[in-house]
């Protein structure tokens, strides 16, 4: 097969006028009937990746959340009715519990409690230590499930099970971020909340403790109205009920003044004074029935800076204080233990020492609180819900991975066995369900089952723990049942990755796949080293190079194995075979292993120094200095140019810098926008009048294409309007008088004008270049004014001020739109630019480019996919997924750019009127 001839060829070095008549109606021909072979590339390469793209979200983040389990409650009576729980977003645990310079505490109420009759302890959260996750491990007892990251937070990815739910009734007062996850999850309509407007939740608002004054109000005025509100009075004193007050203002107040501060630690003292009050509320209401019990905990603490999500100790101890009905009262301890933390997982161990160290400082610390003759007792977050269940007498939540955490429970030890007991059947009937599903989803012959939970072994245990707890033995019931939790929870992690493994081989294999068929392509159609054979020469393939006997093989492969884009590509692989046995016949690999290694180690380097410029940005610039020297090393003949090749040197050094400086910040910065303005402004001037006396010298007085230029004076003053736009809409902001809209009109029809103007210059390619040059600029102008000089990834950290020249109120379609358009505009410059320039200097073709250019980036999105991770701060997991997703964004722009590369290139709306003027 012929591959289509490119539209225009360049002998020399010399720009090729390329429009006339005969070229242009050729060329606007080639972008309608675009090699039908290059069409069905572009679409299977589209359709392979949007699958890639997507199988990262069907590998990592699916939910590790099951239904349709049995409820589990402990069958003795409760020894609580009701149950009040106090959240206090973003405590952390050495500001509650130290001491000020006084030796006095900040919640002497609470430490009242610890002193006389109350359990306490730190809370291990989790990362990321967000209030959302930590919440939920605190009332369903799981951890945050990572497919939200897919959903985007905002509703309950999958519907889960909690505390609330499981209870008779709940009340609860506070945030509307957190309130409503458990109210909306909730079956029936037993969860009731009370929120504040979001508005009154503003980080700015200067008294941020005045939500937590808000709660308590709300709270006191309740039982007011429950005095006399028969119904309600009624409600209230049944079982099984749950009080929840979530308190945000010591998080609010973290985010804005950080946790040295004076207003962070005087909203404790508040909040403790706010308990206070609240406990003898309850006390009052109940008539100190000896029924309520109190449990005081944080979602998560803050960093020295006043930031949460991540893993460092600041963030994931909390405290944890709970007294009243079923608490045991304080213990003395013998000896402080050591709390060596669990949160390694995922962690270097040199990290891993860091963390040690700095909770071996915190439990110094902890002597430094003078608590140390009280004894202490450590929990996991997610062991608060299952506790609260067990006092109330509610089922524990069926989805919580919580255990028990006996040592807060005033109870015998048939009371603990008991509960302990029924806590191990609900996560044996998850790890069931868990179970049941893969075994149905996967071949029977090829099922692995977790081996140490085997179900047979599963009875065994349930029936030696029953008899133990018959016979009195109920310590050892209690050890039995805890090595049964623990063994449930291997196995549940077990069978959530069970697939993973496979599925990643398959996705890898398939990007492998399609690399390999992509050079192929190269080599076949553009390497000139192999020979397109005839039906002759087909025949007389040995029989593992014939069509008809690989379709068939695959066709096999593909019935048995359930991933059939990767079968499909290795088809396709496999039905080229011939091209690479050619290849190898005429290069002689052994005589030119040599010159195979030169094409093969640098690219490769130098793609592994992309990837890793992701994470240490100063290797770009090692980089840089490394394509710096090209022209010193390559042929000489290249390079003839003695000024080309300073001016390759001089700037790519000049580049090299950047990646050196500082990540820019989120400062406004207006000045550099309209310098930059301004600038383009006089230099594209400068460039028309040169082009253009270049085109008048040449071109003589056979053309006269005066309109083509007045295009680029156009342009040029469009640049001009947008800049003044942005100082004046800058300056409005400034006032605070919002976006006129003469600013906004002006904005838009910039916009649409930059989106058609490259249309209508000349289609020289020197000039069509220039003229998409200047087109592009007046939006990224616009886009960039507010924001922009941050990278590509920003499209994560969306900032809606970058868009302020188009829309100031929230609108998210939009804003994502133009926001997108920002992150593309770059891409469309660089891209196209640099493959015409490149092909116009060295007469290569634009579509042999582009394939090497997709093998390049399929081999970067290669690493980036070993690169996700689904552990970590939200922070940590939402970079790995966007790397990957930058990367895979690329291709398919690339994909789509190469199509729109060639309209840009090639069509003009005003040949008629051109060739009529001739
Ligand atoms: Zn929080």
């Amino acid at each position: 097969m012929v591959t289509k001839r490119p539209h225009f060829v360049s002998e020399n070095n010399v720009e090729m006028p390329i429009d006339t008549k005969k070229n242009l109606d050729q060329s606007s021909k080639q972008i309608f009937l675009m090699n039908t072979d290059t069409i069905c590339l572009v679409l299977a390469g589209l359709f392979t990746h949007l699958v890639f793209f997507y199988s990262i979200f069907d590998i990592y983040f699916t939910s590790p959340l099951v239904h349709g389990m049995t409820p589990h409650v402990s069958p003795l009576k409760p020894t609580a009715n009701r149950l009040v729980l106090f959240s206090a977003d973003g405590l952390r645990a050495d500001k509650f519990f130290g001491l000020d310079e006084n030796g006095q505490s900040r919640a002497p109420f609470l430490r009242d409690i610890i002193h006389t009759h109350g359990a306490w302890g730190v809370s291990h959260t989790r990362v990321p230590t967000e209030s959302r996750p930590g919440h939920v491990a605190l009332i369903a007892g799981f951890y945050e499930d990572v497919s939200a990251v897919a959903k985007g937070w905002k509703e309950n990815p999958v519907e889960f099970d909690s505390v609330f739910n499981q209870s008779r009734n709940t009340w609860s007062w506070g945030s509307p971020d957190i309130l409503p996850m458990f109210a909306k999850g909730a079956s029936g309509d037993h969860v009731f909340t009370e929120m504040y407007t979001s508005d009154e939740e503003d980080f700015a608002a200067s008294h941020a403790s005045d939500l937590d004054t808000w709660v308590f109000d709300k709270v006191k005025a309740f039982f007011e109205g429950a005095k006399s509100d028969r119904d309600l009075y009624e409600k209230l004193q049944k079982d099984k009920i749950v009080f929840f007050l979530h308190l945000l203002g010591i998080d609010t107040n973290g985010h804005s003044h950080k946790p040295h501060s004076e207003v962070y630690l005087k909203n404790i003292e508040l909040v403790d004074t706010g308990i206070k009050e609240m406990v003898k509320l309850f006390d009052d209401f109940y008539d100190r029935d000896g029924k309520t019990t109190y449990i005081m905990s944080s979602d998560h603490g803050m960093t020295n800076w006043g930031s949460h999500g991540a893993g460092n100790p600041h963030e994931t101890l909390t405290p944890v204080v709970a007294w009243g009905a079923g608490i045991r009262g304080p213990q003395e301890s013998s000896n402080q233990d050591i709390y060596p933390d669990s949160y390694s997982e995922g962690m270097s161990s040199i990290k891993l020492l860091f963390s040690f160290l700095i909770v071996l400082y915190i439990n110094l610390k902890s002597a430094e609180w003078k608590l140390q003759d009280i004894k202490r007792t450590d929990l996991n977050q997610a062991d608060i819900a299952p506790l609260m269940s067990s006092l109330v007498g509610v089922p524990y939540p069926m989805n919580s991975v919580g255990t028990l955490p006996l040592s807060f429970l005033n109870s015998s030890d048939f009371e603990k066995a008991e509960s302990i007991f029924a806590n191990a059947q609900q996560i044996l009937e998850q790890y069931q369900v868990k179970m049941d599903q893969k075994k149905s989803t996967t071949l029977s012959v090829a099922f692995r089952p977790f081996s140490k939970l085997l179900p047979s072994i599963q009875k065994d245990r349930i029936r030696n723990i029953r008899n133990l707890i018959s016979n009195g033995q109920y310590q050892l019931a209690i050890t039995e049942s805890q090595t049964l939790i623990e063994l449930g929870l291997e196995g549940l992690n077990y069978y959530h990755g069970y697939d993973r493994f496979f599925l990643g081989l398959s996705i890898v294999f398939g990007f492998v796949g399609w690399m390999i068929y992509t050079l192929t392509l190269v080599v076949r159609d553009h390497s000139g080293l192999v020979n397109v054979m005839t039906k002759l020469e087909k025949l007389s393939q040995p029989i593992w190079l014939q069509e008809k006997p690989i379709k068939l093989v695959f066709a096999i492969v593909g019935l048995a194995v359930i991933v059939l884009l990767t079968v499909v590509l290795w088809m396709f692989v496999a039905l080229r075979l011939t091209v690479f046995q050619q290849l190898f016949k005429k290069m002689n690999l052994t005589k030119n292993i040599k010159t195979v290694f030169i094409a093969i180690v640098p690219p490769v380097l130098g793609l592994e120094i992309l990837v890793m410029g992701f994470f240490k940005r100063e290797l770009l610039s090692v980089g840089l200095i490394m394509i710096a020297v090209w022209p010193l090393i390559t042929a000489k003949n290249l390079w003839k140019d003695k000024v080309t090749a300073a001016g390759w040197i001089v700037s790519c050094l000049l580049l090299s810098v950047f990646p050196l400086a500082p990540v820019v910040g989120r400062q406004i910065n207006y000045v550099y926008v309209i310098t930059s303005g301004v600038f383009v402004v006089l230099s594209a001037s400068y460039l028309i009048f040169c082009l253009k006396r270049s085109h008048e010298a040449r071109k003589e007085r056979k053309f006269r294409h005066q309109h083509i230029f007045i295009v680029n004076i156009i342009q040029v003053i469009v640049i001009g309007l947008a800049t003044y736009n942005v100082w004046t809409v800058s300056s409005s902001i400034a006032r605070s008088q919002g976006l006129p809209f003469i600013n906004r009109l002006t904005s838009y029809v910039i916009l649409v004008f930059s989106m058609i103007s490259p249309f209508l210059g000349g289609t020289s390619v020197t000039h069509r270049l220039f003229t998409i040059t200047l087109a592009l600029f007046p939006p990224y102008l616009l886009l960039m004014a507010f924001f922009g000089t941050g990278n590509i990834a920003s499209i994560n950290s969306f900032e809606p001020a970058s868009v302020y020249c188009f829309v100031t109120k929230f609108d998210p379609f939009m804003m994502g739109s133009l926001m997108m358009l920002k992150n593309v505009l770059p891409f469309v410059l660089v891209n196209n630019c640099v493959f015409h320039a490149i092909h116009f200097m060295r007469a290569i073709q634009t579509k042999a480019l582009f394939l090497i250019v997709l093998i390049m980036s399929d081999f970067m999105a290669l690493n980036f996919f070993f690169l996700v991770r689904d552990y970590g701060s939200w922070l940590e997991i939402g970079t790995s997924i966007s790397h990957y997703v930058i990367v895979m964004c690329m291709i398919i722009f690339l994909m789509v750019l190469f199509v729109l590369s060639h309209a840009l290139t090639t069509v003009s709306v005003l040949p008629r009127i051109k060739h009529s003027r001739e």
